[in-house]
């Protein structure tokens, strides 16, 4: 057994299909004529240019316009006029061949994304690998390999897979994937995760232990891998693939149902989205509407601020999309583990008790947080937004950010804009502070979402990303709970929403707490809606008392979460 990263759940079963890209041999040539040479040059990043715009239009139509962005992406890389002169002025300075001249100057670049700390820039070296050898492959008269004919039942092994060869393959034909590279979050495994193929990246040395026509047999959500089981460990797999497609087929019942408990309680089941594509999925999973829209992803990975035209461009697009259901769009909440470098925030001594969030949105107004919000009130006309705001402690906040809102409003009128003059303002109670005073909270915000992410971290006092306290986190803590049935008892006494957007949301064994609680909206990962629509038809909100009762006598975490799986184990 090979042990990697899960990358794509499901199990894969078939038979090895080694793809290697052919091995470019470039040499350092010298030209007569360097002028024709960069024309030569231009004519291959043209070509390139077109290969690559018509294998990023294959993909938007056959999986989705976000999967097209990679490529898109890489179009991006052969239209930067800093890449492409550096690569002529090589060429003409040195007199070399165009070949040579990419080779050296891609190289250097994906060195340096190499070299880099995050795992986003990382992945642009393997981006810039990726156009370095196409445009090298046009040049040369090499095709690229076709993975788009695979036979049925393939599993693809190779090195690392780069996105355009990710992106021809076809579905159907190609049961599995296992490389040697990448990571969680690669561009490969995010595309087998929209082509929904079993995949396990960083396989230490795989291709050493496998050949052509081996049986392979994986468990993407477990990240291995076996060559040629035996008969036992095969037929254990054969049977586990056909538990989850049968799960993942029963699931479909589920799409265009209400989510209503068998004692008649209707909740609303939505989706935490952070960009406009992410929409495809959660209409695919029968999603109720966006519970919470992380709108700080649309300020991560750019050089600059998107304007307030391009953020109402985003926010319409979800909202029409969504034809009416809600869509809660939070304002942005970077500082804390969200950095945003060209926003110019100083490295907080505690990021989590520092800058952020709507602390630093009221301190912007005029750069930041106005065109947000402007951007957000002309949205509202095209469907049925509700602006949320995060991390709020104190009353004075929520007062100041609505009357900056109702200035907006002011403002709207008098140009005769259209937006939605009764758009509700919420918050999210993801405080200590702000779970504390909540019964206040009630009676002045439209809507709460308990964010338990940060719920957890601020009333454990426990870093929600330091793994040496972790055992310490967990929204199962009696005080957590606490926390949580409390904030839910005030909103429903002030006759407000009660929703929850933190990932205790679509926890199986959090939701009957959360029925019983008397939650009204559950917001989570749009693959998880299904599964917990399953789950809450099953209950009884009235059966459910009882269940809450007990978890909430106990004393510690430990004594919660056993009541809780067992309790859970049992209705299997
Ligand atoms: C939360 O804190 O629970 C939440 C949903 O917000 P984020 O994870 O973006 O902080
Ligand atoms: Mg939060």
């Amino acid at each position: 057994m090979y042990k990697g990263t899960s990358a794509s759940a499901g199990i894969g079963i078939g038979t090895a299909v080694i793809v290697e890209e052919a091995e470019l041999v470039i040499k350092r040539e010298t030209v007569a004529d360097a002028a024709a040479e960069v024309e030569r040059f231009k004519g291959a990043l043209d070509q390139t240019m077109k290969d690559t715009e018509a294998l990023a239009a294959d993909l938007a139509t056959r999986v989705g316009e976000k999967e097209a962005e990679i490529l898109q992406g890489h179009l991006m890389l052969l239209m930067d006029p800093m890449l492409t002169g550096e690569i002529e002025n090589t060429i003409s300075g040195e007199g070399i061949c165009s070949e040579y001249a990419i080779e050296q100057v891609c190289s250097m670049y994906a060195s340096v994304f190499a070299a880099m700390e995050d795992e986003l820039m990382q992945q642009r070296a393997t981006d810039m690998n990726d156009i370095k050898t196409r445009m090298q492959q046009v040049l040369m008269g090499v095709k690229s390999v076709d993975i788009a004919s695979l036979p049925a039942g393939s599993i693809l092994v190779a090195k690392d897979l780069t996105p355009s060869m990710t992106a021809g393959i076809n579905p159907a034909n190609v049961a599995g994937i296992v490389t040697e590279l990448g990571g969680k979050t690669s561009h490969s495994a995010i595309l087998a995760r929209a082509l929904e193929i079993p995949a396990v990246v960083a396989v230490n040395d795989f291709l050493n232990q496998v050949k052509n026509g081996d049986q392979v047999v994986l468990d993407g959500a477990e990240g291995v891998v076996y060559v040629n089981p035996d008969a036992a460990v095969a037929a254990d797999y054969a049977a586990k693939r056909e538990k989850f497609l049968n799960e993942k087929k029963e699931l479909e019942q589920y799409i265009g149902k209400p989510t209503i408990t068998k004692d008649g309680v209707t909740v609303e089941l939505v989706a935490n989205i952070g960009k406009p594509e992410d929409v495809e999925k959660v209409l695919q999973y029968d999603g109720e509407g966006v519970g919470l829209f992380r709108t700080e992803f649309l300020f991560m990975d750019r050089n600059a601020m998107p304007t307030e035209d391009e953020q109402y461009e985003a926010y319409k697009t979800v909202a029409e999309a969504l034809k009416g259901k809600p869509v809660i769009i939070r304002t942005l909440d970077i500082g804390g583990d969200k950095e945003i470098p060209y926003m110019g925030l100083q490295k907080d001594e505690n990021p989590f008790l520092g800058y952020r969030a709507i602390r630093f949105c009221l301190d912007r107004k005029d750069d930041v947080y106005r065109p947000q919000l402007r951007a957000l009130l002309r949205a509202s006309a095209y469907g049925n937004i509700k602006i949320m705001i995060p991390l709020v402690t104190c009353i004075d906040e929520y007062r100041e950010a609505k009357a900056l809102i109702e200035e907006i409003k002011a403002e709207l009128d008098e140009k005769g804009i259209a937006y939605n003059k009764d758009i509700q303002v919420g918050i999210m109670v993801e405080t200590a502070a702000a779970s504390l005073i909540a019964d206040i909270f009630a009676k002045e915000a439209d809507f709460f979402s308990i964010g338990t992410n940060d719920l957890t971290q601020y009333t454990m006092s426990v870093d929600r990303g330091n793994d040496k306290i972790s055992y310490l986190y967990s929204t199962f803590n009696p005080a957590v709970l606490r926390s949580i049935k409390r904030i839910i008892a005030c909103g429903r006494e002030e006759g407000i929403m009660v929703g929850m957007c933190g990932e205790a949301a679509s926890d199986p064994m959090m939701i009957p707490l959360l029925l019983a609680f008397g939650l009204n909206e559950f917001s989570m990962s749009a693959s998880a809606i299904l599964y917990s629509r399953k789950l809450i038809t099953n209950y009884s909100v009235e059966e459910l008392q009882a269940v809450a009762d007990k978890a909430m006598s106990f004393a510690t975490t430990k004594e919660v979460e056993n009541y809780m799986r067992e309790f859970v184990a049992a209705l299997k």
